[in-house]
């Protein structure tokens, strides 16, 4: 592609912000890669009209003016896709943070110029493929120990196919070839272990198969209630200070996801930089490794410009994919979406575009649909069949955390799952703020199925239950306000009771506490089955003459609210410990002689 064609020279017509327009341009292509002025801006050309081409730059433009050089470089945005991205922290043009700091200090110098992936280290390349072997895209040439715990596969890049003659085991740079294969037409060609893929085209699969289970989290108002499929898609909306970003953190540490990207699109540095110190002093729970052995991070805060904010979603989705192409189970985090979509909006107004719902323009939809279609659980392209997972998790951070907001209402429309966050919630200390009344999962019904058979036959029932304890809850609340408690019959004061203990023993985790930070699906099982054995026995209860009083002040109930404390390996001890207790004393509180 490049090379053959010509590649346009202009000059600079208007500079407006990140839009700058340049004249001259007539032979450059939607999307191209553009270097803008002397100082080798990057910018990505978003608009072509005759020889007028709408560049939105990637740098800060202050200072540019008119008259000054615009250059194609023939080829669209992509990204670098070899070993060499796992701990690594990009920028949103897949630039490395730390390469640049090293080479330019600690204010991105603009147009700096350094290579996405290290080109002098060497690797240690182990063979799969056999000389001989037919080959296609997406087979495994082999292996690379990327870090402790990744094995990056490398893979005959998509389009690629014919018969393996050469392959080159032993330390290799991620540019020199370490396969030669011959192709359909008799061509030799060389496959270094480098690969690029342009960002805004998804990367290829063999077909996108039906999730039955779901991405395991750790967190109890998710996995039980609102779980999110291996391969689906979430969105938590809500107001400053309702622990987006905390969530989001949780996932990132916590989600059963064998590679983590996390974009940090826009939010404040401060944000950003608790995720830089934050993550690699923790270890991964299941490998006793440090995180940022199996994470990418990209990094766009709000202090970059704002056209930035968009090549950081796709850059981000593009490394996910390329991972989820190897076989394995990939989480993406998108902190935040909405100041991706007001980069969209700026760009759109800059444009003189139709702006559409409160100046966004009228493809917002569409360009968010476009990010979260590329997640999914799918058979991965090659000979030897193999899954791939890329679940899409995205923040939403409309104004005063109203939903009406056009993101938010977008976003709703895309997603299966909805975490909402709400204020009054976070403002009570109840966190996550995950309001159970106004939440949804739309994978629930299909993930229960699989909780059935894999984790406790009556899971999907004990959820119900509980749910609909909630709902209760929510319309007896109206009640007491119009009549007061006293006119509450025992039964809903239990009920109450039981709805109070499901969100504050349940729903209710503290992400800073060691042991409550992560719930194993056994243990949030047990504990929910101890709650509504409360509800349900104590129901019984009051049927056969027991007190609401004395069913109150059950002394297991006490252990029932601290059970989330449990270390994991006493979980089942605890359990039945307090099980026991629940029936014996249950027992003592019926009035004599009844049994
Ligand atoms: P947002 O990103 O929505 O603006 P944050 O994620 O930064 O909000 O959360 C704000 C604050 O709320 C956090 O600094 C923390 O103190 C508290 N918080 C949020 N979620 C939790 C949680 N699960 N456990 C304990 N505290 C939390
Ligand atoms: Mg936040």
């Amino acid at each position: 592609m490049q090379g053959s064609k010509t590649l346009s020279r202009g000059k600079i017509l208007k500079v407006s912000g990140p839009l700058v327009v340049a004249e001259g341009m007539g032979d450059a292509e939607m999307f191209d890669v553009v270097r803008v002025s002397g100082q080798n801006l990057i910018g990505e050309i978003i608009e072509i009209h005759g020889d007028l081409a709408s560049i939105q730059v990637y740098e800060e433009t202050a200072g540019l003016g008119p008259g000054e050089p615009v250059v194609s470089t023939g080829a669209p945005l992509s990204v670098e896709l070899a070993p060499g991205m796992m701990g690594e922290i990009f920028d949103g043009i897949q630039r490395p943070l730390e390469a640049i700091m090293a080479k330019v200090g600690n204010n991105i110098t603009r147009g700096v110029q350094v290579d996405a992936l290290d080109r002098t280290r060497q690797w240690e390349f182990v063979p799969v493929a056999q000389v001989g072997d037919r080959l296609v895209g997406g087979d495994i040439l082999g292996t690379v120990q990327e870090t402790v715990v990744v094995v990056h596969k490398v893979l005959v890049p998509p389009g690629v196919s014919g018969v393996l003659r050469e392959i080159r085991a032993g330390s290799h740079t991620i540019v020199e070839p370490i396969a030669v294969v011959e192709t359909e037409d008799g061509g030799r060609r060389e496959l270094p272990m480098l690969q690029k893929w342009p960002v805004r085209i998804g990367r290829p699969h063999a077909g996108k198969i039906s999730p039955e289970r779901s991405m395991v989290t750790g967190q109890r108002s998710i996995d039980t209630f609102f779980p999110v499929a291996r391969g689906g898609t979430a969105a938590v909306p809500g107001p400053f200070g309702s622990g987006k970003t905390v969530i989001q953190h949780q996932l990132a540490k916590w989600a059963e996801a064998d590679i983590v990207v996390y974009i940090g699109c826009g939010e404040r540095g401060n944000e950003m930089t608790d995720v830089l110190l934050e993550f690699p002093e923790l270890t991964d729970p299941r490998t006793g490794e440090s995180l940022m052995n199996r994470t990418v991070l990209i990094a766009n805060t709000s202090d970059m410009p704002v056209a930035a904010r968009e090549a950081s979603i796709y850059t981000g989705i593009t490394i996910a994919e390329y991972f989820r192409d190897m076989g394995y189970s990939v989480a993406i985090m998108a902190d935040s979406t909405s100041r991706w979509a007001e980069a969209l909006r700026e760009m759109s107004g800059r444009l003189e575009e139709m702006p559409g719902e409160e100046g966004y323009p009228a493809y917002l939809g569409s360009r968010l649909a476009q990010f979260y279609e590329r997640a999914g659980l799918v058979t991965c392209l090659g000979q030897e069949r193999r899954e791939g997972v890329l679940t899409a998790i995205g923040a939403v951070s409309p104004p005063g955390g109203d939903l009406s907001d056009p993101v938010a209402q977008a976003t709703l429309r895309i997603v299966k799952v909805f975490w909402g966050l709400d204020s009054a919630l976070a403002y009570r200390r109840h966190f996550p703020a995950i309001n159970w009344l106004i939440s949804y999962s739309l994978y629930a019904d299909r993930v229960g199925e699989y909780m059935d058979r894999h984790v406790a036959p009556d899971w999907s029932a004990l959820r119900a239950l509980a749910m609909r304890l909630l709902q209760d809850e929510a319309e007896l609340e109206e009640i007491v306000k119009l009549v007061g408690f006293d006119s509450l019959s025992a039964g809903d004061r239990l009920k109450l009771e039981a709805a109070r203990s499901i969100r504050e023993d349940f729903l209710h985790q503290n992400s800073y506490d060691p042991v409550d930070t992560y719930t194993s699906l056994p243990k949030q099982y047990r504990m929910l089955s101890l709650i509504l054995r409360y509800y349900q026995e104590g129901t019984r209860a009051l049927e056969r003459g027991a007190s609401f009083r004395a069913l109150y002040d059950l002394p297991v109930r006490d252990g029932i609210a601290r059970f989330k404390y449990i270390p994991e390996d006493e979980v089942d001890h605890e359990a039945d410990r307090l099980d026991r207790a629940l029936r014996d004393q249950v027992g003592a509180i019926l009035p004599q002689g009844v049994m």
